[in-house]
């Protein structure tokens, strides 16, 4: 027994050591790490610049409590990271993680509507799938019942429009109709809440582990953007899993030219190499909060000088080596690949992504998307018989509000067309294996 518990049972491997795409056991097995970890490694393992830049900066400082100091570190990250987003969201909020930035979103949200006498507005409509985090604030926005149900009666009761899981839909709707179909959710939910209890709306711009890297239709992103505008309700992006490249672009909001008001950031955005994410916010926002007295909000670890270093080295990694434009690059290679896949095997239902933030969803037919049965246990089967194989792939057992099985394949950035003819042949190997 080990003193050390994880969320399950599942016995892994112990971690010797990464480098770029690969990790190596302490037996000397190699794996692809064909998700980078949680979507989190884009820069790779084992950078040889983050970790310079990390070793200079943990010989000057590692830690100085960001109430009684500044940082170059940290002030060096926040004007990088401002000058990535888009006009006028340019005030940075350092957090440690994901969550975190979901959580601080939420709380300046509130804030900012408290210093404009909107004490009424406090709800903040998500969508259903999603994951926006583990800490109860984060989770009462998670529409993924597994995780949250349990935790009901401790949460705030939020609402939730359906996301746009149009690969299900068997409708004669063209993708644009489509799309304003699932945005028009959003005005029909405000006005059942009351407009005026309505804070602010929350999405991933790509869905993440909870719908498997769904893509909503175009004409779907401004059309949220202009409900928002027309009840006064805060759109906030949660980029945790898009940011930092991951779908080609740095924000996944450039796909579509969307500005939110707030944008959460953490996992590519310091690459696994320190525990830390950002809330950015609009420059008013911010400016009203502070003149209030202050944002009621911290973290004692957050904006750390370590972190703040290899934050700033993941980005500057990010543009001296173009990996949004590799992810843009590579995606498309890979994702063609994955679409090839369906040709040979009749159980995979849907490829779907952007960028490097691809996934596919198995199914027991591909016409009317019936899911496989769950006694099957595909998501976890087809796992463990890549894994064996040595490709780290991701999957989860949620759709739609319906269970299903998709696998989102999601690896480091820096990812070269020979690792992906690499990964792909383990790839065909477990779903050979795994069709017998
Ligand atoms: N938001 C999204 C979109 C995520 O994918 C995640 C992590 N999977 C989180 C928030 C929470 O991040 P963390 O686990 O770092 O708290």
């Amino acid at each position: 027994m080990s003193n050390l518990f994880y969320q399950s049972r599942q016995p892994r491997p112990f971690l010797d050591r990464g480098e770029g795409i690969y990790l190596f056991d302490v037996d000397g097995k190699r794996y692809i790490d064909g998700s980078s970890g949680a979507m989190v490694s884009n820069v790779g393992h084992s950078n040889p610049r983050v970790l310079a830049a990390m070793r200079a900066q943990m010989d000057k400082a590692t830690f100085g409590y960001r109430l009684h100091f500044r940082t170059e570190a940290s002030e060096a990250l926040a004007a990088k990271t401002a000058a990535l987003m888009p006009e006028g969201i340019d005030r940075v909020f350092f957090v440690s993680g994901g969550s975190e930035a979901v959580e601080s979103a939420i709380k300046l949200a509130r804030q900012y509507a408290l210093t404009q006498g909107q004490d009424s507005r406090w709800k903040v409509i998500s969508r259903f799938p999603s994951y926006h985090g583990c800490t109860l604030g984060a989770l009462a926005l998670t529409g993924y019942d597994p995780l949250a149900r349990p935790f009901d009666p401790m949460m705030r009761d939020m609402p939730k429009i359906a996301a746009p899981t149009t690969y299900l839909d068997r409708d004669n709707l063209s993708e644009e109709e489509r799309g304003l179909k699932y945005a028009e959710l959003l005005r029909d939910e405000i006005t059942a809440q009351g407009p005026d209890t309505v804070l602010a709306f929350i999405m991933e711009p790509v869905g993440g582990a909870s719908t498997g890297a769904l893509v909503a239709p175009e004409s779907y992103y401004g059309r949220i953007r202009e409900i928002c505008d027309e009840f006064g309700i805060l759109l906030i992006y949660d980029e945790v899993m898009t940011g930092a490249g991951r779908t080609g672009k740095f924000l996944a909001a450039e796909h579509w030219g969307i500005t939110p008001d707030i944008i959460a950031l953490s996992k590519g955005f310091a690459a696994g190499y320190a525990p830390l994410g950002a809330m950015v916010a609009r420059n008013d926002i911010v400016e009203a909060v502070l003149d209030s007295g202050g944002f009621l909000h911290g973290f004692t670890y957050a904006g750390n000088p370590l972190a703040c270093a290899a934050g700033l080295a993941v980005i500057d990694e990010i543009e001296r080596a173009d990996l949004t434009g590799n992810a843009a690059r590579m995606g498309e290679v890979l994702k063609a690949r994955l679409e090839g896949l369906m040709a040979r095997y009749a159980f995979i239902g849907d490829v779907r992504g952007k960028g490097l933030l691809l996934a596919f969803e198995m199914v027991s037919d591909r016409d009317t998307m019936e899911p496989l049965p769950t006694a099957l246990n595909a998501h976890s089967r087809l796992v463990e018989l890549a894994y064996e194989r040595g490709l780290i792939i991701y999957s989860r057992r949620t759709r739609g509000g319906i269970t299903g099985d998709h696998f989102m394949i999601a690896p480091p950035l820096i990812i070269t067309e020979a690792q992906v003819d690499e990964m792909m042949a383990i790839l065909e190997d477990a779903l050979d294996a795994f069709a017998l």
